[in-house]
This record gives structure tokens, C-alpha cells and sequence, in this order.
């Protein structure tokens, strides 16, 4: 079979391309907080959270924590419906970690998202050490009334960075949570971070390899931000930080692409963050000029999703 260099004219399968395959048309994803916490910062793992987490759990760009999912939502269409008529949504469960409650209420914060017009499927991001036997029941019928799709943070493969950025769980952990919600016919994005601390240009790229052969569906792939507020401050303003430049991340990000499998859905290849809460990398907030340098570099140098990706 020849290989598909190109998707709507990108060279990579972007999140827009599979929206538009599955749905036939525009879908938009809405954030939504369902009001959750979290194990790594109530106490139950660990208080400090992720040392890179802001203080809306990774949601700053959910709906207010306080709303109810349908005013959430409602607030949030409405905005979109300016730009964009007659659009159909994904609710998407992002802010803390999303399974981490009685099943009664994931239940009802789940039901009460597919009850509003146009939702086409349910995106719900978590832990995979929040995904019990019930919970894995519960998106299982879930996963057989809409499309589904869940979010893992993983951020990177090393387990050493995992203790430095205090994650709070094994690879190993990971890998049967992936394999359980796989056995039950659940697609799985995973997230990662480049530019951790200590981290090499390789053990980004070892990241992408072990994701690249494994059975997901979608990738994140963020640039690690020093937001105000967070952990990671304290290691900043020990002098212990180092930022990679957009050069160099666009450098990398080029390479990651080509190691991923054409059939592997490119969710981001930045982060969006505050402007307010950034404090490093500045350049980032330049998020389209960030993406552009990607394409740029890409089509000049003759390079697409799965170049470079090998099954052996
Ligand atoms: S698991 Fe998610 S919500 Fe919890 S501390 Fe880490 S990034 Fe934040």
C-alpha cells in the first residue's frame, strides 16, 4: 500500500483531518470541569502534584469549576458559535484527573455532558493509576453509546524524570492501564512533554519511539511551560531550569513526526498556556508562528508522519 504523505495538505495527521474523516464536518472540542481532584495533589500520592501543574489542574482553559457542565458548556458554544455555525462538539473532560470519583458522579458529570445538543463524543483526560475495574466498566458502556477517547499523561517513558517531576506512577503502571482500556475497545491519546528537566533531545525521541509502537490512537506533544504558581518555579529560581528555544524544539517536534506512524492522530505539537501565568518559554505564546516553523521545516526538507517510523 503507498504511503499517505500528506493530509489536507499537512504533513502530518492532524486532530482537524481525523474530525472531518470521522464526522464529515467541523467539530470542536469543549473544555469542561467537572469539578474534579486529583490523588497527586489531595494527599492520597503525593500534595505537590506534577511539578509543571498549574492551579486549575492542567484546565485553564476549561469552564468555571463553579457552572454546572450544561452552563459550562452552553457559555462555551455560545462563544464558538460566533466564529463558527452549526458545529458539532466534543466534550472534553480536561481540568485535574477526570475518573477520580464515585462512579455515581462520573456517571452523572458524563451524562449530563452527552445530554447537550450537538455533542458527538466524550474526551476524558486522566491518570492511568485512576482507572479501577468499575471505572473501566463505566467507559466501556460509555465507549458503546458515543465515540470515546481517553487521555494518559505520561509526559516521558524515563522513569527517572518521572520522579523528578514527581508523577507519582511507574511506566509499568502505564502500559497495563493502556493494554486494559485497549481489551475493551477504548481509544487512548496520550500526552507528552518535551524539554523536562535533564531531559536529552534522545530521551524525547525515546518517548515518541515507545509511543509510536504502541496501540494508541492519538498523540499531545506539549512544550513544558514554567506557568506562575507551580512547583517548577522553585527549581527555576534555583538556577536548576533549562528552556529549549523554538529552534530547537521545532528541530525536534520535525524528527518526532517522522518517527510516528502515519495511522497516529497528532493532537499538538505545542501547549497553549496563559499568557498571564507564563513566565518561560516567551516565545511560546506565539503559537502559530511555532506550527508554521514546523510546516516550513517539514516540507523543506522533504520530511512526513512516518517517514522514519520502522515496525521492527
Ligand atoms: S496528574 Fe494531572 S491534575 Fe494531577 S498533578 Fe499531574 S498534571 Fe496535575
Amino acid at each position: 500500500m503507498e504511503q499517505n504523505i500528506e493530509w489536507n495538505g499537512k504533513k502530518y495527521y492532524n486532530l482537524n483531518s481525523f474530525l472531518r474523516e470521522k464526522f464529515g464536518q467541523k467539530v470542536f472540542k469543549i473544555s469542561l470541569d467537572g469539578g474534579f481532584s486529583c490523588p497527586n495533589r489531595d494527599g492520597t500520592i503525593s500534595s505537590l502534584g506534577c511539578i509543571f501543574c498549574s492551579e486549575r489542574g492542567s484546565g485553564d482553559f476549561s469552564g468555571n469549576r463553579k457552572d454546572s457542565i450544561t452552563k459550562q458548556f452552553t457559555d462555551m458554544k455560545k462563544m464558538m458559535n460566533k466564529k463558527w455555525k452549526d458545529g458539532k462538539y466534543i466534550a472534553y473532560f480536561q481540568a485535574y484527573t477526570n475518573t477520580y470519583g464515585k462512579i455515581k458522579t462520573l456517571k452523572a458529570l458524563y451524562d449530563e455532558a452527552l445530554m447537550q445538543d450537538d455533542v458527538v463524543a466524550l474526551a476524558i483526560a486522566t491518570r492511568p493509576d485512576c482507572l479501577s475495574d468499575q471505572v473501566l466498566d463505566l467507559l466501556e458502556e460509555y465507549n458503546k453509546k458515543t465515540y470515546l477517547w481517553v487521555e494518559l499523561g505520561l509526559q516521558t517513558i524515563n522513569d527517572n524524570t518521572a520522579e523528578i517531576i514527581n508523577r507519582g506512577y511507574k511506566l509499568k503502571v502505564f502500559e497495563d492501564s493502556l493494554d486494559k482500556l485497549r481489551s475493551r475497545g477504548i481509544d487512548v491519546v496520550v500526552h507528552t512533554i518535551f524539554g523536562l528537566p535533564g531531559e536529552s533531545k534522545e530521551d524525547m525521541l525515546n518517548t515518541i519511539d515507545y509511543v509510536a509502537h504502541k496501540d494508541i490512537k492519538g498523540i499531545k506533544i506539549h512544550l513544558l511551560h514554567l506557568l506562575k504558581n507551580t512547583p517548577l518555579v522553585s527549581l527555576h529560581e534555583k538556577g536548576e531550569l533549562t528552556f529549549l528555544g523554538q529552534q530547537e524544539y521545532t528541530d525536534i517536534i520535525c524528527e518526532a513526526i517522522t518517527r510516528l506512524p502515519p495511522e497516529i492522530v497528532i493532537h499538538r505539537l505545542t501547549g497553549d498556556a496563559p499568557s498571564e501565568l507564563l513566565i518561560e518559554p516567551k516565545w511560546s505564546l506565539k503559537k502559530w508562528e511555532v506550527l508554521n516553523e514546523i510546516d516550513y521545516k517539514l516540507s523543506k526538507n522533504n520530511l512526513y508522519q512516518g517517514l522514519y517510523f520502522h515496525t521492527n
